[in-house]
C-alpha cells in the first residue's frame, strides 16, 4: 500500500523548471532515496511534500490521515532552550498531547542518542548533535512519513554512520524519504533510489533494478 503518490509534480521559478514533471510512490515501511547533485530539485520537492511550498501543477495524493515529519537541510534552533525543551515544544507544536509531550521528548531523545545532553543548551551543540536534535524534532510524533533533507550531509564519516544506522532502525515501521548527494549513503539504506537531474527524475528504482539495468557493480549514472 502507498503512504503517498507523486504525479507529473512541477514547481516553476519565472522560466525556470526546479521540478519538471515528476511521479513515484512511496509504498507503506519502505526507505527511499532521492539523489542527486545540487540544485537539482530536492529540497524544491521535499517542501511540496511536507507541504510547505506550492505546486506549479501536478499532484501529490497522500494516504487519510497521514501524519508527517520534516527536518529541513538547515533546520533553525533556538540556542537558549534546552534540547528537551526545544524537543517539547517541537511535540506540542505537531500535536502530542501537552500532558505527554515531555515525556515523548524524552523518548526521542534517547533515541537519537541524546539522553545526557537533554537538559543542555542547543547552543552549544555541535552540528552532529544539531542534526539529531533536528531528527528528534521531526520525529517525536512519530509520524507516518519521514522527509529528511540531506539528514547526514554535514556531519563526519562517524556521525554519518550513526545517523544511518538509526534510520535504519525505523525501517520497516516508518516511511521515510530522504535526500543526499552521495549515492554510497543511499546505498545503505533504501528499498527505492530516484535519481534527480535539473528537475527531472532521471531513474528510479531498487537497488538491484537499477544496477542490473547498468549491468556494472557501480553504477554510474551522468548528472551533468
Ligand atoms: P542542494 O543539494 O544544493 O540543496 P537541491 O537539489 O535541493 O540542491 P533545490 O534547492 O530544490 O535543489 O533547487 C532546485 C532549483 O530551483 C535550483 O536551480 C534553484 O536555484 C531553484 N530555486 C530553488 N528555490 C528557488 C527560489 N525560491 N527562487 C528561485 N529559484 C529557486
Amino acid at each position: 500500500m502507498n503512504v503517498l503518490e507523486v504525479r507529473a509534480l512541477s514547481k516553476r521559478y519565472g522560466e525556470e523548471h526546479a521540478v519538471d514533471g515528476v511521479d513515484f510512490e512511496l509504498a507503506e515501511g519502505s526507505a527511499t532515496a532521492l539523489i542527486g547533485p545540487n540544485g537539482a530539485g530536492k529540497t524544491t520537492i521535499l517542501s511540496m511534500l511536507a507541504g510547505l511550498l506550492e505546486a506549479s501543477s501536478g499532484n501529490i495524493q497522500r494516504r487519510k490521515g497521514l501524519s508527517i515529519g520534516f527536518l529541513p537541510q538547515y533546520p533553525k534552533f533556538f540556542p537558549w532552550l534546552t534540547a528537551l525543551e526545544f524537543t517539547e515544544m517541537a511535540a506540542k507544536l505537531s500535536g502530542v498531547d501537552p500532558k505527554k509531550a515531555r515525556q515523548q521528548a524524552q523518548k526521542t531523545l534517547e533515541f537519537v542518542g541524546l539522553r545526557e545532553a537533554a537538559g543542555k543548551k542547543v547552543g552549544g551543540f555541535s552540528g552532529g548533535m544539531k542534526q539529531r536534535l533536528g531528527l528528534a524534532q521531526a520525529m517525536v510524533h512519530q509520524p507516518d512519513l519521514l522527509l529528511l533533507d540531506e539528514p547526514i550531509s554535514s556531519l563526519d564519516p562517524s556521525g554519518r554512520r550513526e545517523v544511518m544506522e538509526l534510520l535504519k532502525s525505523l525501517q520497516g515501521q516508518t516511511t521515510i524519504l530522504y535526500s543526499t548527494h552521495i549515492l554510497n549513503d543511499a546505498e545503505e539504506m533504501t528499498d527505492q533510489l530516484l535519481f534527480l537531474r535539473k528537475g527531472n527524475l532521471v531513474e528510479q528504482g531498487s537497488l538491484a533494478q537499477v544496477r542490473s539495468r547498468y549491468a556494472q557493480p557501480q553504477i554510474r549514472i551522468r548528472f551533468e
